[in-house]
């Protein structure tokens, strides 16, 4: 059984220990020892790592602990070497990785307490992430709610109030104001914020409130029938507020507005937007009516400047609803966009011309036998336009060889 030191010295970041069996893990080296200061990944806090370097030796030849698992009675560490069996060994913790979880995990509990004590809101469970940590409440909050939490959270953290370490039997906890119900019975560890939250937690958290910094919430989403609450403590708080810091001023930068003017101007910028469109449209739409005019023959093959696909299929339109014609249209600007249509009762199928081209110069695309567009297609547009009046051409003439012989059997 492992005698676990950060139970009741969450500070302790250095510690001698004996390795009490070497074994394998899932195929890696690990050891129990016989005490330790690393933790097990538990309680929504991730684990430990660090180094175990064997007595007599310098601490630059230690063997690296990948992982720190919980597994009832031990503490098992995952090793990058193996370890022998009765070894002295003295641990180190990676403390930035251990203080960071340790400011995150106490301000979950100062959080947790402030929705619980100002909106009587639970928190049903709480994940630690390497980057974003987060709580589920049972209720959803505005945004107005979770600024009056925060308020209230970061109020306890500022008055820098003592965070002690309790053990009380099952039975005594019946009768302390604990948040939530303990799950476990037998011996139990609370976490005592003086005056203001009392839980039962096994994890590891910082001794006075101050230690926690600052607690933001960064983002609420609907979670189940409540909210999952994004948040960041201390250090984690601070890289937050660079990341907006960034991303904020290069839009003010951008934009030429001061940093709260940036929604209205985003909005602005949104209207602006479509009514272009609107008038692109419109414009478009007489214009295409225009080369329409322009174009119209029995057999149209043509490049157009500055149309996009659309724009093509509006002017093919026009084209077949104006003369009986056959009608394909590209793009200048790659990637080559291409339309193929025709008029009612004109033999030709559109899809099979444009099968006939990307099965030469590449692309896709699809379509009916009276109107098909496609894009994509490689080679230079003189080629791939004379392909184009080619396959035309000679579907006009498979008509009119099939008329002739019509007629002839009428004849
Ligand atoms: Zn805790």
């Amino acid at each position: 059984m492992t005698s676990r030191i950060y139970y009741r010295d969450p500070y302790c970041r250095s510690f001698e220990a004996v390795v009490a069996r070497a074994f394998e893990h899932e195929g890696r080296p690990a050891v129990v020892l016989d005490r330790t200061a690393f933790y097990p990944a538990s309680g929504g806090q991730p684990f430990d790592i660090g180094t175990l370097t064997q007595r007599g030796e310098p601490s630059a030849s230690g063997v690296d602990v990948l992982d720190t698992i919980d597994a009832e009675d031990d503490v098992i560490h995952v090793l990058s070497k193996p370890l022998a069996a009765g070894a002295t060994v003295t641990g180190e913790i990676d403390w930035r990785r251990r203080f960071d979880h340790m400011q995150q995990h106490t301000g979950q509990h100062v959080l947790s307490a402030a929705f619980d004590r100002v909106f009587d809101n639970r928190t049903v469970s709480f994940h630690m992430g390497a980057e974003v940590s987060t709580i589920d409440l049972a209720r959803e909050m505005s945004w107005e709610q979770i600024a009056r939490a925060e308020d209230e959270a970061n109020r306890i953290i500022w008055e820098d109030r003592e965070v002690a370490i309790r053990f009380v039997s099952s039975e005594e906890a019946l009768r302390l104001p604990l948040r939530k119900e303990p799950a476990r019975v037998g011996l139990l560890r609370l976490i005592d914020v003086a005056d203001f939250d009392l839980s039962a937690c096994g994890g590891t958290h910082v001794s006075r409130t101050g230690a926690i910094g600052a607690i933001v919430v960064t983002a609420t989403e609907k979670f189940k029938s409540g909210a999952r609450l994004s948040f960041a403590c201390g250090s984690r708080a601070l890289r937050v507020f660079r990341t907006l810091r960034e991303s904020v001023s290069g839009s003010v930068r951008a934009l030429s507005v001061l940093p709260q003017e940036l929604p209205a101007a985003i909005e602005r910028m949104q209207v602006e937007g479509k009514d272009l469109r609107r008038t692109l449209k419109k414009f478009q739409t007489s214009l295409a009516a225009h080369e329409a005019a322009r174009l119209a023959a029995p057999i149209v093959v043509e490049a157009l400047d500055a149309w996009d696909a659309n724009g093509l299929k509006m002017i093919a339109a026009e084209i077949t609803a104006r003369t009986a014609a056959a009608v394909a249209l590209f793009s200048t600007s790659a990637p080559v966009a291409v339309v193929i249509a025709r008029s009612p009762g004109v033999q030709l199928d559109a899809a099979a011309v444009l099968r006939a081209l990307t099965e030469r110069f590449g692309g896709r695309g699809g379509g009916k036998p009276d109107l098909a567009q496609g894009g994509g297609l490689a080679g230079n547009t003189p080629d791939i336009m004379r392909a184009a009046r080619e396959l035309l051409q000679r579907s006009g003439s498979d008509h009119q060889g099939q008329t002739s012989a019509g007629e002839r059997t009428q004849g």
